[in-house]
């Protein structure tokens, strides 16, 4: 978002101000924790619908925000980890195979975690594993640690 549209945005979304907040000397509302203005004149002396200053972010709005993008960003990526798995996985016990639940047994299982740490490498020269082993060595929860972690990332 540019400046401008920053500023437009403030304006529609203007608050009152709190209790405490004082005018300071440029005349601007200054907020009464932070001491930081939380409004700025428009450039060059300009004015918008008759005014000559928007709302802007003190630092404890700009904190209040970013804590609640962050929290935003997080349920997303949350959201995303578990429709992934909803239709990556036939079974819901595949969702534990996971290196956190790995008894450790596997001696081949750093080669699973270098898989997921270089996977960008990985996927752009479609480098794959070929696993092979007796049945019930472990195959499937090798390539599921593999995948669970893959969608959380
Ligand atoms: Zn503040």
């Amino acid at each position: 978002m540019s400046d401008y549209d920053n500023a437009i945005f403030r304006l529609a979304t203007a608050q009152e101000a709190e209790l405490e907040d004082y005018i300071g000397e440029d005349g601007l509302l200054y907020c009464a924790s932070c001491r930081q203005p939380k409004e700025a004149y428009f450039p060059e002396g300009k004015t918008f619908f008759g005014r000559d200053r928007h709302p802007k972010e003190c630092d404890c709005q700009r904190k209040r925000r970013e804590t609640l993008e962050a929290s935003h960003r997080e349920y997303k990526h949350r959201e995303e980890v578990e429709r992934l798995k909803r239709k990556g996985f036939t079974d819901p016990a595949m969702r534990e195979w996971t290196f956190e639940n790995d008894n450790g047994k596997c001696p081949q299982m750093h080669k699973a975690h270098a898989y997921v740490e270089c996977w960008e490498e990985m996927k752009a020269g479609n480098i794959g594993y070929l696993l092979w082993g007796m049945v019930g060595t472990g195959k499937s929860y090798f390539a599921g640690c593999i995948a669970n972690a893959l969608m959380e990332k």
